[in-house]
């Protein structure tokens, strides 16, 4: 009954002919440099408004921002799609590092906006703000003149971004630098081979015991051996940012975290309040598995251990139709805005040599499509990674009747959808499989998220508040980072461990980021979030997703506390509001333990 083959390739002709060599990809960076230009010599005359008749000022930059910034996105957009179907694409790369340097002019030219406009006086700007023409960029505007104003002056800002260069993101660098370089040598299958950090992660979930405690061995050793260079590298990084904040006057490390991502810091503490008092199922269910796996308690290396052997397989078409049919029960919308995307050839699903790992989404702002790259061998892990990235593009499917400057939602809020999406799918397989087995696996790997985001993101977000801390009083030694680290990790799994993970700070990449301060959190809260919209669409049917697409189109304009209270009618600051999410991840804790229990 199949009468649709969907392309397993995606159509990136229709935005600019010809891959990475296409004239009418060069012709358009060519337009959007000389536009940058033009808009930069026009900035030269713009000056602080200081009367209400100025609005029209402010709105004919914002439309110059629009015009600039949806081009720049649509060009990176493709070459960042050229670069992941094909890595060996020597012009893609060449092109990318050309678009990161209009970037970068793009950001400066807008600081430059931010802050003119932070110094119309207060009384003037509560007139502008109110008019008919900038009245729809309210929250945005204000949010650049706040920023504008926590910042130091113009002069100091620019020399602090010039210094960051060599002295806070080169630290960053140097860390990818120094993981890049190591090798360990552990044995697979009977073969000693020499892998990278990246090969011997990997082994984390080999179904070998011993494979899988040797890789962590070999490499905890590695950290061991080099952890004076990743002290050092973390604690200037670290020193880097605290000096600016003290310049600032900043005392909070949060403060800029929370900022970004719209949150309060009650909702924060709520949160992890929440998970905090709710760890003993996951506990249960770390016990189980260390039992199914034959041992006294968990050790770090067993956590990621597969505990059923195989699932069901499914064609990519197969694939397909089962996301489409169980998107179809959340909302007709969803469901044929997906089937479009697989018709239209919006993604890149071919199992090649030569494409990047994993997966992403990623907009063409000015033809208002995307595009989805991910790898399908078939697993229902795949199945649930196409659902994701579909929920990211139905995020920007949603916001196309939304502006542009009202569009630019922080990472809290960017999993929203996706997650949503993935849990449709991942809970239709548990409810669908066939065998117990099958069941066991896939509940599984709903609960390893839960784990994910309740323990092992947990420990990150409390090793990384205590080391602040203490660096705010002097180098933190590699010793004492191991401990602090130690006791993150026994309280975030809530004393489940037989063994940790005392180098983690050292080998988890995302401490060393310098684009974004504590990269961790955000992550919790996208799951939560999004699976407390879950169980109201699950409550209310199809009917709810005229209220979903109002609340995706809000993701941009108001904090996240005002999010939820307008859309789902929650407070998100009382605990009561996370513990609902909580308890549908213990259902699956729950739903696995009984049925292990069955198997004996
Ligand atoms: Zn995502």
């Amino acid at each position: 009954m199949r009468e649709v083959v969907y392309p397993i390739t995606w159509d990136l002709d229709v935005f600019f002919e010809g891959g990475s060599e296409s004239k009418e990809l060069r012709n358009h960076l060519d337009q959007v440099k000389e536009k940058l230009k033009v808009f930069g010599e026009r900035l030269e005359s713009f000056t602080t408004p200081t009367s209400v008749q100025e609005a029209s000022k402010i709105v004919s930059i914002i439309d110059e921002l629009k015009d600039i910034a949806t081009n720049l996105s649509q060009a990176g957009a493709v070459i960042g799609c050229f670069q992941a179907q094909d890595t060996t694409d020597k012009k893609a790369s060449l092109l990318e590092g050309e678009i990161g340097s209009i970037y970068a002019k793009f950001s400066s030219l807008l600081l430059g906006i931010q802050q003119t406009i932070s110094k119309t006086p207060d009384e003037v700007w509560a007139e502008l703000i109110k008019t008919d023409e900038l009245l729809e960029f309210s929250f945005v505007l204000n949010e650049w003149r706040e920023e504008a104003k926590r910042m130091l002056s113009e002069k100091e800002e620019s020399m602090i971004t010039a210094l960051g260069v060599d002295g806070y993101h080169a630290w960053g660098q140097l860390y990818d630098l120094l993981v890049g370089d190591i090798r360990v040598k552990v044995k697979v299958d009977g073969v000693e081979k020499e892998l990278s950090v990246g090969q011997a992660n990997n082994l984390s979930s080999h179904e070998d015991a011993t494979t899988r405690k040797e890789a962590f061995e070999v490499l905890e050793a590695a950290w061991t051996e080099k952890e004076e260079f990743f002290a050092k590298t973390l604690n200037h990084l670290a020193g880097f940012r605290l000096s600016i904040y003290e310049k600032r006057g900043w005392e909070s490390v949060l403060q800029e975290p929370l900022e970004i991502n719209r949150m309060k810091q009650e909702t924060l503490d709520a949160m992890w309040g929440a998970i905090s008092k709710n760890k003993a199922p996951f506990v249960e269910y770390l016990n189980v598995k260390s039992t199914m796996l034959g041992k006294e308690g968990m050790h770090w290396y067993d956590l990621d251990a597969p505990v059923s052997a195989s699932t069901e397989k499914m064609d990519y078409q197969q694939g397909a139709e089962f996301i489409l049919k169980h998107f179809k029960e959340f909302g007709p919308k969803l469901e044929s805005f997906s089937r479009n995307a697989f018709e239209k050839g919006w993604i890149e699903a071919e199992d090649r040599p030569n494409k990047r790992p994993g997966g992403f989404c990623t907009g063409m702002p000015v033809s208002e499509e995307s595009r989805i790259f991910m790898t399908y061998s078939g697993t229902m892990s795949n199945v649930s990674t196409l659902a994701h990235e579909l929920g990211h593009a139905f995020h920007s499917y949603a916001l196309r009747p939304v502006h542009w400057m009202n569009r630019q939602y922080a990472m809290g809020v960017a999993e929203t959808a996706s997650t949503f999406a993935e849990m449709i799918v991942a809970d239709a397989a548990v409810k669908e499989a066939k065998t117990n087995d099958e069941k066991i696996a896939l509940l599984e790997d709903k609960i390893q998220r839960s784990v994910a985001f309740f323990m092992n993101i947990h420990a990150r977000f409390l090793f990384e508040t205590r080391f602040y801390e203490e660096r705010k009083n002097g180098i933190v030694s590699a010793t004492r980072l191991n401990e602090l680290m130690e006791i993150a990790q026994k309280e975030a799994y809530g004393e489940a461990l037989e063994t940790t993970h005392p180098h983690f700070w050292a080998s988890k990449l995302h401490f060393y980021i310098t684009g974004v301060p504590f990269y961790n959190f955000p992550y919790t809260f996208g799951y939560l979030f999004s699976l407390s919209i879950y169980a109201k669409a699950i409550n209310e049917g199809a009917n709810f997703e005229e209220k979903y697409i109002a609340l995706l189109q809000d993701t941009a304009v108001m904090s996240v506390e005002d999010l939820a209270m307008k859309h789902l009618g929650e407070d998100i600051t009382e605990e009561e509001f996370w513990i609902k999410g909580i308890n549908l991840c213990i259902q699956d804790v729950n739903e696995f333990i009984q049925l292990t229990n069955a198997k004996g």
